[in-house]
């Protein structure tokens, strides 16, 4: 983890004061709402196990708000694929 320092007005600083992490909500926010492009990855070929080919796959942004390389098979599954 690294440090940021940011500005809050008077009203943002009251609400921020009474949450109980404000941190980690701040990067789950930035983590959402991270414009496309702002943090890219590039394309990488993926192997898809059940069909055993290699799908080009984009990193994209998963609904959970998380972000992964996904991709189309041409056996017509949706290839997801994260580093751990
Ligand atoms: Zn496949």
């Amino acid at each position: 983890m690294r440090n940021k320092m940011i500005t809050l007005c008077p009203t943002s600083y009251e609400l921020a004061q009474k949450m109980p992490n404000f941190s980690a909500w701040v990067r789950q926010r930035l983590l959402i709402e991270q414009p496309t492009g702002l943090v890219n990855r590039p394309d990488r070929e993926i192997l898809h196990r059940k069909c055993d080919s290699f799908v080009l796959a984009s990193w994209k942004p998963l609904i959970d708000g998380t972000f992964a390389w996904v991709g189309d098979c041409e056996c017509g599954d949706l290839v997801t694929w994260r580093e751990n």
